[in-house]
């Protein structure tokens, strides 16, 4: 029965999905967002096509599951439990790719701007002494390339094997597989396609994430006659600018004005906002009319996907927990601090339901 919650609140314009990151690897981090946002009513969590991630994920929404009942921690009369959703990629992404440099060769007298810059802390000096980019914790936003002024910052791009990750959709429970690709990649899209049209019958969804270039609306179409026809439901992410939603208000303008670019093309399918999704993206929305939940209105978006948003928004409790896990020698679970999950579920469950429920 909760199964059909996902697919109700699609349908209904009001699907929230939380973005961990197609590349973020922190797993003590991921196991905190999606236990929250889980709790808070989230109907997807879409991370990385890692199995360690994967796992990470399935086991916080296993304790999600076991929480439903404990009236301190509920939102809704009854548990929804989100769909566990990867992201692959068919070529160049930023969205895949981890930033790195050289520490030996950074002046001793610079300032350091890109450990400041830094979303997720990945630019750490470790215990013994070394400073770089912490692997797991990058997310590719890039932020940390611009503002070195010796241009020591390079990335390094890499592409998810299907081969790797097919086998996981079964043994891990997989319920839903997001495409990343751009305008132009229609061969590298095909071959991806291919490995896995045999396996989309095991899955609940797919979703095709692309941000906008000249040709979108066509490669769109080109893309739909490609996968048709889809024995499951199909989502449009319309990626505005991507991984920018914490900078601030000005970023949800960009996602608005793609989605609204895709819905007047009218490709069969939901469309759902993501890339610079932020606290204003509900209320702009409905001053324009894009967001209902009134299922005759054709231009209105299925729902929205926040990424580095909802994590901005949960990284003190995060560090929090993270903090209490140095003091005590042991990794501490969100779940075994009932304060500290209680803050983490108010602050998610704000912005999910600002989305859910329409007079908040
Ligand atoms: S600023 Fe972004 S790209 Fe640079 S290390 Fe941090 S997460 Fe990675
Ligand atoms: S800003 Fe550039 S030079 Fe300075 S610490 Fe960072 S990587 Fe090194």
């Amino acid at each position: 029965m909760s199964a059909s919650y996902p697919l109700q609140s699609l349908k209904a314009g009001n699907w929230f999905k939380l973005i961990c990151g197609a590349s973020f690897q922190d797993l003590p981090a991921i196991r905190t967002l999606v236990l929250a946002y889980a709790l808070a009513g989230a109907d997807c969590v879409d991370v990385a096509a890692d199995p360690a991630v994967i796992a990470a994920a399935r086991e916080a929404l296993n304790i999600a599951k076991k929480l439903e009942n404990d009236q301190r921690y509920q939102v809704f009369s009854r548990q929804r439990t989100p769909w566990l959703m990867v992201s692959l990629n068919d070529g160049e992404d930023p969205h895949f790719r981890k930033a790195y440099f050289d520490a030996q060769h950074c002046p001793s007298d610079c300032f350091r701007p890109c450990e400041t810059i830094c979303p997720p802390r990945a630019i750490v000096e470790t215990k013994q002494g070394s400073f770089g980019v912490l692997e797991s914790r990058c997310y590719g936003c890039g932020r940390c390339i611009p503002v070195c002024p010796y241009q020591l910052v390079k990335t390094h791009s890499y592409v998810v094997s299907p081969k790797e990750m097919i086998p996981l959709i079964r043994e891990m429970g997989i319920d839903a597989v997001e495409i990343h690709t751009q305008v132009g990649r229609g061969n590298q899209f095909k071959q991806l396609w291919q490995a896995i049209a045999p396996w989309i019958g095991h899955l609940k969804l797919l979703a095709i994430s692309c941000p906008d270039a000249c040709g979108l609306i066509d490669y769109l179409y080109y893309l739909y006659e490609m996968i048709s026809p889809l024995p499951i439901p199909l989502i449009w992410q319309t990626d505005g600018r991507p991984m920018s939603g914490d900078i601030g208000k000005g970023t949800t303008h960009a996602a608005i004005k793609l989605a609204q670019k895709v819905l007047k093309a009218q490709i069969p399918g939901f469309v759902q906002l993501a890339g610079g999704t932020n606290h204003h993206t509900v209320s702009k929305l409905r001053e324009i009319g894009l967001l209902t939940s009134s299922m005759s209105s054709k231009l209105a978006v299925s729902g929205i996907a926040y990424g580095s948003y909802a994590r901005s928004v949960l990284s003190p409790i995060v560090r929090q927990l993270e903090n209490q896990s140095i003091n005590f020698n042991l990794q501490l679970a969100l779940e075994d601090q009932p304060n500290l999950l209680f803050k983490a579920l108010k602050i998610a469950e704000s912005l999910v339901l600002s989305l859910k429920i329409p007079d908040l």
